[in-house]
């Protein structure tokens, strides 16, 4: 099956069986597509707790943040 990325729009080949968790990059066909798009919420102040549903595990946030940091990628950075 192939997906459509939801950020940079790359076709790229799908593998998910049903019953099976999502693959982790999904929709996004990157951890770097997937942290630009959680930069955009971010930078949109919306927090993350709002942006990911109340199913996910708690620590999502925590391994997001830490996939971020090392992409060179930090939600806190002031640029001011
Ligand atoms: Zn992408």
């Amino acid at each position: 099956m192939q997906h459509t990325c939801s950020m940079c729009g790359t076709v790229y080949d799908f593998v998910w069986k049903e019953g099976t968790p999502l693959p982790k990059n999904f929709p996004f066909c990157s951890t770097r597509c997937k942290a630009a798009d959680l930069s955009k919420w971010l930078n949109e102040e919306y927090t993350i707790a709002t942006a990911l549903p109340n199913t996910m595990p708690s620590d999502t946030e925590h391994e997001i943040l830490a996939e971020l940091a090392e992409l060179g990628v930090c939600p806190d950075d002031d640029t001011d």
